[in-house]
């Protein structure tokens, strides 16, 4: 691997998942040389061999250990469903001194699944890169996906604070801004943010899918750019989507009460009406919108005419997640 641009941040990075975002960040890794050596243990034969063809690690296997043995840095990538198990095959094969890091979704299932496996002497640092598209796996990643975008660290409390430093140096060399807070908040804002949403997409989706034959056809042909970014979110891997809702259930089950009253009270509102009442909730989510591209966190949207208005240099397709 040739060492580009940067000094390396860590002599071997370990990846277990090598999907979008792992392969994203290898990807961003290996151009700017942050690291002498990447190693990647994935689930199939068919994903190891893809990852050696396209170059982006320097030795990959279906085997964890053989992975993860010689790692300064262990970067968990995978759904966050297959954590209890990789977890046990991560205990007393790590050496002294590693740190253990990773990218997923939900931030207490993670640290309840991961930490208890760890030895003494290795750093878990949980994290999450808020990048992403609807595509997976090792073809998919790119390594411009993280630039400009944020990324939330959930240290645990005790944890050594040089290996936070080190996971945060690591996402602000791939273009991020790093922000650390309690995992218990990252999920409540992350189950309105994004969990929420997905579930909506998915839902309106699926409404559509079920309409009679004719409809359906109809609501495809005509498909207007509403409907079009709804299917955009819900064509996200369903994997991934089933394995954050069954470990963000207490978030999402809170907000979505609280967004099913705000929807019945729409409904009431449309019934009798009050034009007023949804020119102004109209208004006011105008302005969040607005406050949104003032923060310079707009990406990706279709403009009417389905045009991709900001994509990166490989035309793919950024969002929150
Ligand atoms: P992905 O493209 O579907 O890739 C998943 C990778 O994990 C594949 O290499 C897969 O290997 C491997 N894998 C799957 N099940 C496994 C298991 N049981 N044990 C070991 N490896 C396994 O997924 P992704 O989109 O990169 O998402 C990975 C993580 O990032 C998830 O935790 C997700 O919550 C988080 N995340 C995703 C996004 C997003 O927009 N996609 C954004 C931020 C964070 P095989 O190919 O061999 O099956």
């Amino acid at each position: 691997m040739t060492n580009t641009a940067s000094e390396p941040l860590f002599d071997t990075v370990a990846f277990i998942g090598m999907g979008l975002i792992g392969s994203s960040l290898a990807r961003r890794i290996l151009r700017d040389g942050l690291a002498k050596k990447i190693t990647c243990a994935v689930r199939s034969e068919a994903t190891r061999d893809r990852v050696l063809e396209l170059g982006i690690a320097d030795a990959a296997y279906c085997d964890i250990k053989e992975a993860v043995k010689d790692a300064d840095l262990v970067m968990i990538c995978a759904p966050v469903g297959a954590n209890e198990a990789i977890g046990a095959q991560l205990a007393g094969n790590l050496k002294k001194g590693a740190i253990v890091s990773d990218v997923g979704s939900v931030k207490q299932a993670v640290i309840r699944d991961i930490a208890p496996h760890l030895d003494e002497g290795v750093s878990f640092v949980p994290g999450h890169p808020l990048a992403g598209t609807e595509h997976s796996g090792p073809d998919s990643g790119f390594p411009e996906l993280f630039e400009g975008r944020w990324c939330i660290l959930t240290p645990i409390p005790g944890e050594k604070e040089s290996a936070t430093a080190r996971v945060q140096a690591l996402w602000e060399a791939c273009g991020m801004k790093v922000e650390c807070m309690d995992a218990d908040h990252h999920d409540r804002i992350l189950g309105i943010t994004s969990h929420l949403p997905h579930l909506i997409a998915y839902t309106i989706v699926g409404t559509a899918t079920d309409l009679e034959d004719a409809l359906r056809q109809e609501v495809i042909k005509f498909s207007a750019s509403g409907f079009r970014d709804f299917t955009r979110i819900a064509a996200s891997d369903p994997t991934m989507w089933r394995d954050v809702f069954l470990n963000n259930r207490e978030a999402v089950l809170e907000v979505l009460g609280r967004f099913q009253e705000d929807l019945m009270a729409l409904q009431r509102a449309i019934r009798w009406g009050e034009g007023e009442k949804l020119f102004d909730l109209f208004s006011r989510t105008r302005e969040i919108r607005r406050g949104i591209v003032d923060a310079g966190q707009y990406f990706t949207n279709f403009s009417a005419e389905g045009e991709d208005r900001q994509s990166d240099a490989k035309g793919k397709n950024k969002t929150d997640k």
